[in-house]
């Protein structure tokens, strides 16, 4: 099949979280496949100044109607492996910036026209390659229009540029909400900026084109699939998604998968020693490197708690304030890191100061050190509100770091929780609210006092098969159906 992603994140080109991980294993594991796949990604400042895409070649310049604006930009090519190709788009005026989407503080005031234009160019580069895809997947609210932009270049021009395009909800939270005032830039038919159309609150919603307008619509997980057709977790949106569920084609849930390649204790080069089910020597050896780097040469008989995420509501951090005072009077280390909010960044850096023999927090994304925090901790904290898949507490199992997580989206359908699965689980689920959480933690202390017990749970973690060839094959049944 022809397939095409459009994401506005890809990895290891570029990436703030969950959505580059998948968007880059998963166009590989389709073109190990013998798929031919194309994923197209904004030109950033990063991306552009990245060694990576050096052998990338100008192949087109293109011209974009944004309202009553012309404007121009061009596709750089970059051939990944046999049947992968990266795709940029480049304006400098929308790419060139320091960050992806906005300071810290804020959004960019102009992420409707930059990302507008970004999925114009996406349909203009179909068009100018000759159409004929198979499959036009989108990812997250940068790229929710496109259904319905391609579909409408394809009503003007005539001909078919994809066969069938699939929306992909990697997170509801983030839903590409601009004033109605935005529309114009879509050259859409007013009829669109509409109840019935992409219109939200009177404002306009991307994510709502996305859900409306394309052939199939996905989510990341089974769970996370029903959950947001609930007030709870929709976020406004569960009724769009309750009325498509009721036709024949149902919101999909498709877990995601991880990177073996680059997810592997047995190979990972960003270990000090490797590991694997059979042979834990050297986890121990990325445990006493991890407690060095945190300024802690001295040995620790309890258990390692770390945390590696967005530091926001969403991910729990105020559940994970809430047990800070608790874990510093326990036989353990806590090992934060992250960056996001303030309000946490600050706190957290706070209780360091107060315990700092107990609880180190490392503001910043750290590649090398969220490995070896996956490696060289005993237990992996995952306190979300709500999860769409998660990717981290996956990691954590590979390399026998036994989450905590809450029982949410994803995590339900990737951690078994040793409650109700004893030996053959792979962690421990709590409610996210305090006083669960508070449990799981005393529970997990209480495990990790039972060396055979914990090792026999550490096992049953370490040999699931969360690879995406696993679950490739779900996709490749969802494009043919
Ligand atoms: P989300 O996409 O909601 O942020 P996921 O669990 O799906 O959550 O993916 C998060 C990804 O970002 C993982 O690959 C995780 O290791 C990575 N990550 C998050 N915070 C950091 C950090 N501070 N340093 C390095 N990697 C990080």
């Amino acid at each position: 099949m022809r397939i095409i992603h459009a994401a506005s994140e890809m990895y290891p080109y570029i990436k703030t979280g969950g959505l580059a991980d998948v968007v880059g294993a998963l166009s590989h594991a389709l073109a190990a496949r013998g798929h031919e796949v194309t994923v197209i990604i904004p030109g950033y400042r990063a991306v552009m100044e990245s060694p990576l895409v050096k052998e990338a070649r100008r192949t087109q310049e293109l011209k974009v109607r944004l309202g009553n604006r012309e404007l121009a930009g061009e596709i750089r090519t970059l051939a990944i492996r046999p049947g992968l190709t990266l795709q940029l788009v480049v304006r400098e005026e929308f790419f060139d910036r320091r960050q992806l989407y906005g300071t810290g503080a804020r959004d960019y005031d102009d992420n409707d026209a930059r990302f507008i234009f970004f999925q114009k160019a996406v349909v203009e580069f179909m068009r100018a390659t000759g159409g004929g895809y198979d499959i036009l997947q989108a990812h997250d609210w940068q790229t929710g229009l496109l259904p319905l932009l391609l579909r409408n270049a394809e009503q003007r021009a005539g001909g078919t540029l994809a066969a069938r395009t699939v929306f992909t909800v990697h997170n509801m939270i983030y839903q590409g909400v601009f004033p109605r005032s935005s529309f114009a830039l879509t050259n859409l038919h007013e009829s669109l900026n509409a109840m019935e159309g992409i219109e939200y609150f009177d404002q306009i919603s991307f994510l709502k084109g996305g859900l409306m307008y394309a052939d199939r619509v996905t989510t990341v997980s089974p769970t996370y699939a029903q959950e947001i057709q609930t007030p709870a977790h929709g976020y406004g949106l569960e009724g769009v998604l309750q009325l498509r569920s009721r036709g024949a084609d149902a919101v999909r849930g498709i877990r995601n998968g991880i990177d073996t390649a680059v997810w592997n204790p047995a190979a990972d080069k960003l270990l000090p020693a490797h590991f694997a089910a059979e042979k834990l020597s050297g986890k121990a050896v990325c445990r006493t490197a991890l407690l060095q780097q945190m300024g802690w040469p001295e040995p620790c008989t309890g258990p390692v708690f770390a945390i590696v995420s967005r530091m926001t509501t969403a991910k729990g951090h105020d559940l994970l304030l809430g047990v800070v005072d608790y874990l510093a009077k326990k036989n353990c280390r806590l090992i934060v890191l992250g960056s996001g909010e303030v309000k946490y960044e600050e706190a957290l850096l706070a209780q360091a100061a107060a315990h700092p023999d107990r609880i180190a927090v490392r503001i910043g994304v750290d590649e090398a050190l969220s490995h070896l925090t996956f490696a060289g901790a005993d237990f992996f904290l995952m306190p979300s509100h709500t999860e769409p898949c998660g990717l981290t507490q996956m990691y954590a199992q590979i390399y026998g770091t036994l989450p905590l997580a809450s029982r949410v989206g994803g995590l339900i359908d990737t951690v078994r929780d040793i409650a109700t699965h004893g030996e053959k689980g792979t962690g421990l689920m709590f409610r996210p609210e305090l006083n669960d959480f508070v449990k799981a933690l005393g529970s997990a202390l209480k495990l990790y006092s039972n060396q055979a017990r914990y090792a026999a749970v550490q096992q049953s973690a370490m040999r699931q098969d969360f690879s995406w060839e696993s679950v490739v094959g779900q996709y490749e049944q969802l494009y043919n159906a």
